[in-house]
């Protein structure tokens, strides 16, 4: 099969990353061409739009950068570039305005992403993108060919750029099957494993607890590990533990597990009184009520009596110090993971050791990576989507800038 060779720059992938590489690109004048495997672009960011789309967060930018850990001095100077600010100035570009929440975080004023996709692909199409959908890179050559299979049949193509923005490895069904791992490997490219990240826990509660209390939500609980405290909100579950509040500890607790097959923690399930002010609470005369409607009157929501009763079960009712005691430190103590495919994120991919910092992979210098295929690693509330947005800017402003140094020297030469 004859390789064609695209003069431009082909984007494999049309999620946030991928989106927002080809609509810097093409504001500059650059062709581009995106393909993408599923009949429809951006479904992960349409199912992140569900609930909500959490677009950014408003904190100050150095509170920001910390919440990729690890990452965060990697990270930092492209979210200087584009960072919450930015986002929300792109919105408002697009007529989509967005709105700060109570706790910070910034979402579109209609909530979904479907409008602002609708209004980012109109754009895109006006700049002159060509997406191509159902289009699914399936093989690399050691010609550097992309071997694409499409409803028109196989192709193999060049370009002058290609940028990989092929997302992490969980929910599958909406595109991003990381089958992209192997085809980098087979290139000699290390990729660290795909690991859930921003995901449920599992827990071995009773049957009783699971038969009362599945479904229910823990509000305003702080959940503390060895290393660090977070309030939040959880939500109990038949096989254990979801909520941004575990989210945010999925790094720690994955490494906790990976030792130990099991990881430690503590809630303080009322974390907004002190616990000589919660003893006086519980101890006040209950009357007829019984002493579960009694802790109920006391503002103790059952599911938080009955994770006590849980971890505590040979408490007796009527000891106010006990009581009081437990729900200020209620330990939980999770078993394992909920599986890959259910995670929001997932942590590994391509490790910054193989890109240049221009995200080009050092081994293939056309080739760039970007958005979640990366190895970095972030909680839920904005940071995962800004970052994917930040590489796209930050490579598509890389090929801008090579690309005019390389006509300077042709111009030069002439
Ligand atoms: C339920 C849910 C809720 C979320 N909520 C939020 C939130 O509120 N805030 C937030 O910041 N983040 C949220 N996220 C995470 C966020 O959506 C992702 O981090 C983000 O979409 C990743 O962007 P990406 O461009 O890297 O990859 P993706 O969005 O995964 O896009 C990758 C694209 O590449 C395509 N592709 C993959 N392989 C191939 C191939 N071989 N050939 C062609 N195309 C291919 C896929 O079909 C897909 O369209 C949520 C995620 C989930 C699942």
């Amino acid at each position: 099969m004859p390789t064609t060779h695209f003069s431009g720059t082909l984007i494999i992938g049309a999620g946030p990353s991928g989106l927002m590489a080809a609509d810097i690109l093409s504001k500059a004048g650059v062709a581009v061409r995106i393909y993408e495997a599923m009949p429809t672009p951006g479904r992960k960011f349409l199912m992140a739009g569900r609930g909500g789309l959490n677009i950014t967060h408003s904190e100050a930018l150095d509170a920001f950068v910390q919440r990729y850990g690890d990452h965060s001095s990697l990270l930092k100077p492209l979210l200087n570039r584009f960072g919450p600010n930015d986002i929300i100035n792109w919105m408002d570009e697009l007529e989509q305005p967005s709105f700060i929440g109570s706790s910070g975080r910034v979402f579109p004023k209609v909530m979904k992403a479907a409008p602002l996709l609708r209004a980012w692909l109109t754009r895109l199409n006006q700049q002159g993108v060509e997406l191509l959908t159902r289009h699914r890179w399936v093989d690399w050559d050691d010609q550097g060919g992309f071997h694409i299979e499409s409803p028109e049949g196989p192709q193999i193509i060049t370009a002058d750029q290609i940028i990989l923005a092929t997302g992490g490895g969980s929910w599958k069904k909406l595109g991003s099957d990381g089958q992209w791992v192997n085809l980098l490997q087979r290139q000699g490219i290390q990729i660290n494993p795909l690991v859930a990240s921003n995901c449920g826990f599992t827990c071995e509660w009773s049957n009783v607890l699971r038969k009362q209390h599945a479904g229910t939500p823990i509000k305003g609980a702080v959940l503390k590990s060895q290393h660090s405290e977070k309030k939040g909100d959880l939500i109990l579950t038949h096989y254990g533990l979801e909520g941004g509040l575990i989210y945010a500890f999925s790094a720690e607790i994955r490494h906790a597990l990976s030792l130990n097959q099991s990881a430690k923690l503590t809630l303080d399930l009322m974390p907004d009184i002190e616990l000589a002010q919660l003893i006086k609470r519980i101890e006040k005369p209950r009357g007829r009520n019984s002493f579960s409607n009694h802790l109920r009157k006391a503002g103790i929501a059952s599911v938080k009596a009955a994770l006590v009763r849980e971890s505590y079960p040979e408490i007796v009712n009527d000891d106010p110090f006990a009581w009081a005691e437990a729900l200020k430190n209620c330990p939980i103590t999770l078993t394992g993971m909920r599986p890959i495919d259910e995670a929001i994120s997932t942590a590994g991919g391509v490790p910054f050791s193989e890109l240049n910092n221009d995200f080009r992979l050092k081994k293939k210098p056309t080739v760039f990576c970007a958005g979640e295929m990366i190895d970095w690693d972030a909680p839920t509330g904005g940071y995962l989507l800004t970052a994917c947005f930040s590489i796209g800017v930050h490579i598509a402003e890389a090929i801008i800038s090579s690309n005019s140094e390389k006509s300077k020297m042709h111009s030069s030469k002439t």
